[in-house]
């Protein structure tokens, strides 16, 4: 059997932890399976890396900041392989790109064109665990690129499906997909199957447990992929398949949050066609990714018009919008909101779910700014600070508790 096992920044925060990973390796390695492992970097060594890079400038070079940041997960391999070759087994540590990962030039969020697994594949051939440094691929002109924040996720998934490998586990801190973010609610409850399409939609809205981009890519390639711990090695974790596979298929499955956007509101602009249209074309040239959308209907040829943007792109859009000063009365900019998402396969079948989340905020005294929706999934932008609040109240509204 081949297995890809990842393990994420706090599985090996320390020298300590990464002692722990190396164990869990020889657990699996001892049943005589073949292993390719991924690791993060140490957490939060990706962040200081970019504190480092900011404090020289405010906008770093991007193909800098790719070989500054790839040299965190580079340690971590190097580290792990010592730590399993000291325990007498035979390992060998790679950075992407010498695991035949090929990208395009989009540094700092570079796509994985191709993956070359003649290097792993001889390696394994010749009974070494291979370790891999995540997160990072080389581009057609050789430079080190990174995959975007959450990236070694996509690295295990791209390597199980290239490797055909039988299954990849991811391990991290929890021991599993959960109803909602358990750090946030204490009663979560853990799912023992999700859905490829719910678990993207939950971690596109949020949900970082699993890299949006590595479920996308998972269900591409129809990768088994497994969450667990390891902390707890011994539980078992979720698993995340097709939807034909499920058993039980709630109506919700589950909650994500997400602190990261801004909401931007600009008023009183000229209602005429085509003033949508302009903004948005301007933002999206600028690779800004905008998510909710209203517009308000217009009075005396005005209208009003409120969507979100992730807050990294505040300063690109700040700079966008100042070009629409002049035909609007004003625009504004607020931090203090999160969206709060609910998702399950079941909405497609059963009315009456949207009104029940809206009533349950409404419940909580709690101003709903923006609603989207989609076939398996209702958005809410809500204030901040009731954030928790909210979640716990649609976490029980739902059942979800129980
Ligand atoms: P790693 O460093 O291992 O990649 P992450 O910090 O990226 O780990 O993701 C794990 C975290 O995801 C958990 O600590 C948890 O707080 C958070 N999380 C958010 N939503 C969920 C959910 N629905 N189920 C489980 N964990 C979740
Ligand atoms: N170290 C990178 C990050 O913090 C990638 C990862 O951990 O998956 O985003
Ligand atoms: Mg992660």
């Amino acid at each position: 059997m081949l297995r890809v096992l990842k393990f994420g920044g706090t599985s090996v925060g320390s020298l300590d932890r990464i002692s722990n990973v190396a164990n869990i390796i020889k657990k699996q390695k001892d049943q005589n399976d073949d292993l390719v492992v991924v690791v993060s970097a140490m957490s939060g060594e990706t962040n200081k890396l970019l504190a480092y890079a900011k404090h020289f400038s405010s906008t770093p070079n991007k193909k800098d900041v790719d070989m500054l940041l790839s040299s965190g997960e580079r340690v971590t391999s190097a580290l792990l392989s010592i730590a399993l070759n000291e325990m007498g087994y035979k390992t060998i540590s790679m950075s992407g790109a010498q695991a035949g990962i090929k990208t395009d030039d989009d540094y700092t969020f570079a796509k994985i064109e191709s993956i070359d697994t003649t290097n792993i594949k001889n390696c394994i051939k010749d009974g070494y665990i291979v370790v891999v440094a995540g997160f990072q691929g080389k581009n057609i002109s050789n430079n080190v690129t990174t995959l975007g924040r959450g990236g070694s996720d996509l690295t295990a998934v791209a390597l199980c499906g290239s490797l055909d490998a039988d299954i990849c586990e991811i391990y991290t801190d929890v021991d599993g997909i959960y109803t909602t973010d358990p750090r946030v609610v204490p009663t979560a409850k853990k799912l023992n199957q999700i859905s490829y399409d719910e678990m993207l939609e939950l971690s596109s809205l949020g949900a970082k447990v699993l890299q949006n981009r590595s479920v996308e890519m998972a269900k591409k390639l129809n990768v088994k992929l497994v969450s667990r711990s390891s902390f707890t090695p011994d539980v078992c974790g979720t698993t995340i398949t097709k939807e034909e596979n499920i058993v039980e298929k709630p109506i919700v499955s589950g909650i994500a949050l997400d602190d990261n956007q801004v909401r931007v509101g600009i008023y009183k602009v000229i209602d005429k066609p085509g003033i949508a249209g302009s903004i948005f074309s301007k933002l999206a040239d600028e690779d800004i990714n905008v998510d909710m959308i209203v517009q308000t209907v217009g009075v005396d040829g005005l209208t009003d018009l409120d969507f979100t943007v992730p807050i990294d792109d505040l300063i690109k859009t700040k700079k966008v919008m100042d070009s629409f000063k002049d035909s609007s009365e004003n625009i504004d900019y607020n931090e203090h909101i999160t969206k709060v998402s609910i998702v399950g396969l079941g909405m497609k079948s059963h009315a009456g779910i949207a009104s029940k989340a809206f009533s349950a905020i409404a419940n909580e005294g709690i101003n709903i700014r923006i609603i989207s929706t989609s076939e398996i999934k209702i958005s809410m932008i809500i204030d901040k600070d009731k954030s928790k609040r909210a979640v716990k109240a649609l976490h029980s509204v739902y059942g979800l508790d129980k």
